[in-house]
């Protein structure tokens, strides 16, 4: 938990976002400046900064992450058209919030390679 941390303070309901999931450790919101139709950040309630920061007991909380956004996917219907799950990490791919998220977009054709 940090004081500071925008998606710590989200998570605990002091800065409003459109939420699209609560859980006991997980919580997924729309993101405020969505890059596709569908644009959902899937976190955890546990402030760890980036995936460099992560370790051998957070193997679980990261795929329950991984669990939500199938969920999110099936329930915003793009499950079957296709969707993009990322978690960027550090400044050369753009990470801007030191708070792990994994990025759920779809609703449109994604470019590949990213760039
Ligand atoms: P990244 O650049 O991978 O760290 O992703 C951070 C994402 O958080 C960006 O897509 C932002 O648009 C999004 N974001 C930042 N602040 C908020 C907020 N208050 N509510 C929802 N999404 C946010």
């Amino acid at each position: 938990m940090s004081d500071s941390c925008i998606f710590c303070r989200i998570a605990r309901g002091e800065i409003p976002a459109r939420m699209a999931y609560e859980g006991d450790d997980v919580v997924a919101f729309h993101d405020i400046d969505p890059k596709a139709p569908v644009h959902i950040l899937v976190i955890p309630r546990r402030h760890i900064p980036s995936v460099n920061a992560l370790e051998p007991g957070d193997a679980e909380g990261v795929g329950r992450l991984y669990l939500v956004a199938q969920e999110l996917a099936k329930s915003t219907g793009v499950a079957e058209s296709g969707y993009r799950l990322v978690m960027n990490t550090g400044p050369d791919a753009g990470q801007s919030v030191d708070h792990i998220h994994l990025h759920l977009l779809a609703g449109r054709s994604l470019h590949w390679p990213p760039g």
